[in-house]
C-alpha cells in the first residue's frame, strides 16, 4: 500500500514527544482501518472506521454509521468501545488498548476514550474544522482528566485524507445530478 508514512511519531501530547518510529503493528492496524473505512464509503456512510486493539487483538471496531443507525451517537469509535465493552463485559477496558481511527475525534469520542481509559490513540486525518485532539483544541492534555491518553497523528494521513474527499466529492456530484433531473422533470 502506497502512502504509509514511515516518519517519526508526531506525539500531541506535550509531555509525551517521543522520536520514535511508527511501530509495524501501528501500521498493520491503520490499515485495516482504512481497509474497513472503503467498505463503509461504499455503502454511503462517511469513510472513518476506528480498531481498538489489545495484546496484538481487535476488541472492538466500528464504521461511522449514524445514517444506517440512525444514531447520531454512532461515531466509529463509539461503536469499537461498545463492542470491546460487551465482549468484554466490564465498562473499562484493560491496559495498554490502542485505538486507530482514520480522523481526528471529536469531542464526544475523545470523552469517551478517556472515560474508558485507552491507553494509545493514533489516528490518520485531522479534521480542521471540530478535531478536538490538536486541531481546535486538544482535550487529552487537560489535566482535569484523571486519564492521560498518549495521542499520535499522523499515520497514514495522505490515504484517509483523499479517501474521505473522494467519498464528500462523489456525494456533492450524486446530489447535484439529482438536483438537476429534479429541475428537468
Ligand atoms: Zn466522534
Amino acid at each position: 500500500m502506497r502512502n504509509i508514512s514511515l516518519k517519526p511519531y508526531q506525539s500531541i501530547n506535550r509531555q509525551l514527544i517521543t522520536d520514535g518510529f511508527w511501530l509495524l503493528e501501528d501500521i498493520k492496524w491503520m490499515r485495516r482501518a482504512l481497509t474497513l473505512a472503503k467498505q463503509g464509503a461504499e455503502r454511503g456512510e462517511v469513510p472513518v472506521v476506528a480498531v481498538l486493539v489489545h495484546n496484538q487483538q481487535i476488541i472492538g471496531q466500528g464504521f461511522n454509521e449514524p445514517i444506517g443507525r440512525h444514531d447520531v451517537t454512532a461515531h466509529a469509535e463509539i461503536i469499537a468501545l461498545r463492542e470491546a465493552c460487551t465482549r468484554l463485559n466490564n465498562y473499562r477496558l484493560p491496559r495498554q488498548t490502542t485505538l486507530y481511527v482514520t480522523l481526528e475525534p471529536c469531542t464526544m469520542c475523545i470523552g469517551a476514550l478517556i472515560h474508558a481509559r485507552v491507553d494509545r490513540l493514533i489516528y490518520a486525518a485531522s479534521e480542521p474544522r471540530a478535531g478536538m485532539v490538536g486541531s481546535q483544541m486538544n482535550l487529552p492534555t487537560q489535566d482535569f482528566y484523571n486519564h492521560t491518553i498518549q495521542a499520535y497523528k499522523g499515520l497514514c494521513s495522505t490515504h484517509s485524507s483523499l479517501m474521505l474527499k473522494t467519498f464528500f466529492r462523489k456525494r456533492r456530484q450524486l446530489a447535484k445530478k439529482n438536483q438537476n433531473i429534479e429541475t428537468n422533470e
